[in-house]
């Protein structure tokens, strides 16, 4: 983990107890059905889950909870529990945009979309295009974001709306920031940063920042701002996270080739995750998993762009560590984490006409703990273990449990999710919101969607 996220950690636990005593219960949650997803474990828990007031997981055990252990009892037995998805790679503003562009690739789909209304959001829109997108990701299960933030709108100010939102909507989220380039020097970039970073830590909570990394752009702008970005994420040790290797054609005419100019500029090291990376040559595949650098997996995404499958198999084998993402609302475009599981599984299963090729529980692991790896929080999230927060989902089967881990895999989807719980708080219930009014949020992302298209359609 690194070091500003520990920091940033024990920060918020502190501000956790301090005010989660004042707002949550204790609870016990019982099933025979708990997929704790924790390293090596293949066999569902018949037991229950004790949680904290402060939102921690303090007990899970195999049994009958005892009666003397006091607070609220909650029997799901029959239901299935496991813990939030965690998204290693997300565009939450993206959610006002969906269903964009859909006969493009990437670049069209691109100029469709940030090209096109970029220019035309105003204050308050990224705001509420990430809070939409925060909190339909919590409906469809996932606990733990990672938003690669982007500076599509005109000012800074506007960009850093997407922090806001994201504190506002309750769902444990990684901010990846983007360093302002229209700032005059590097040292004034790294100050802003770092004033964001101590501000988050002052906040009064809980809150939901579960840390920072960089949301690297300078590979396709300009290299010397790429050492900047790589110097930084290094001084600070924060991860970058950057799109690479997605669109094909762009791979083979530029993106494979600037791999020597990233590895020449220091940019190749453990703190590097690659989202998409799908044209990979043999070495650069090498390469990266020897320099300990991962990469978040969005076949979702991949498959809507048309943009490639990844040869996970294939990686895995190179010893690349792996986890997954729904990506940006508009190319997922429903951010819907049992969706994107199936794209992948089905789409390696067909390639090689192989179902050895992955496993129902493989899969849920990947876009659960080995996503909370590669983003170094599952110290805290991404499986149900002592000590880490209490974020689950309470699955209602739709049919007679042989295997949970296939049932929540091949046969659950999100309107099968009966709660959906952070920090030991139940912040989503058949897909409603109690502390959110999700129509009028709905009604405002409109208002503001069709005020955007019709300045950008007025200005042409
Ligand atoms: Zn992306």
């Amino acid at each position: 983990m690194s070091k500003i996220c520990k920091v940033l950690s024990l920060t918020l636990f502190f501000y956790s107890v301090a005010v989660a005593e004042l707002t949550t219960d204790v609870y016990l949650i019982r099933s025979n059905y708990i997929l704790t997803m924790a390293k090596g474990s293949a066999e569902p828990l018949d037991g229950y889950i004790q949680i904290s007031k402060e939102g921690l997981i303090i007990d899970i055990v195999e049994g009958e909870p005892s009666e003397t252990l006091g607070g609220t009892l909650i029997d799901a037995r029959g239901k299935i529990i496991l813990p939030g998805f965690v998204s290693g790679h997300n565009h939450l503003w993206q959610s006002a945009f969906r269903g964009l562009a859909s006969d493009q690739e990437l670049y069209g789909w691109l100029n469709s979309l940030h090209w096109t209304f970029g220019d035309f959001f105003q204050n308050g829109d990224m705001y509420n295009f990430t809070l939409y997108g925060a909190l339909d990701q919590l409906a469809n299960g996932i606990t733990t974001t990672l938003n690669h933030s982007q500076n599509v709108a005109p000012t800074y100010d506007q960009y850093l709306e997407q922090f806001e939102a994201e504190m506002a909507a309750g769902q444990h989220f990684i901010f990846s920031y983007v360093l302002d380039e229209n700032e005059p020097s590097a040292a004034i970039r790294k100050s802003k940063l770092l004033s964001l970073i101590d501000d988050t830590s002052r906040r009064p909570g809980p809150h939901a920042c579960l840390g920072f990394g960089l949301h690297g752009t300078g590979i396709y702008r300009d290299m010397d701002f790429h050492r900047e970005e790589v110097n930084l994420a290094k001084e600070l040790d924060l991860d970058m996270q950057i799109h690479y290797l997605e669109e094909k054609a762009e791979s083979f005419r530029n993106g494979q080739k600037k791999f020597e100019l990233m590895a020449e500029k220091g940019g190749l090291w453990d703190g590097l995750v690659y989202a998409h990376f799908i044209h990979v040559t043999d070495k650069i595949l090498e390469t990266s998993a020897k320099a300990g650098a991962k990469m978040i997996w969005n076949p979702l995404s991949n498959g809507r762009l048309a943009s490639g499958l990844a040869d996970i198999p294939r990686y895995l084998s190179a010893g690349l560590e792996i986890g997954m993402g729904v990506d940006g609302s508009a190319s997922g475009d429903v951010c819907d984490p049992f969706q994107n599981m199936r794209m992948g599984m089905y789409a390696l299963r067909m390639k090689d006409s192989n179902a050895a090729v992955m496993s129902s529980i493989d899969i849920l692991r990947m876009h659960t703990l080995k996503t909370a790896q590669v983003l170094e929080v599952d110290d805290r999230v991404g499986s149900l273990e002592l000590g880490k927060f209490a974020d689950f989902l309470i699955i209602q089967p739709g049919s007679p449990v042989f295997d949970p881990y296939s049932t929540v895999v091949l046969a659950t989807s999100a309107n099968d999710i009966e709660s959906v719980w952070v920090r030991g708080q139940k912040i989503v219930e058949n897909r409603r919101f109690p502390n959110h009014d999700m129509g009028a949020i709905k009604n405002e992302v409109a208002r503001r969607v069709a005020r955007i298209v019709s300045d950008q359609t007025g200005n042409n």
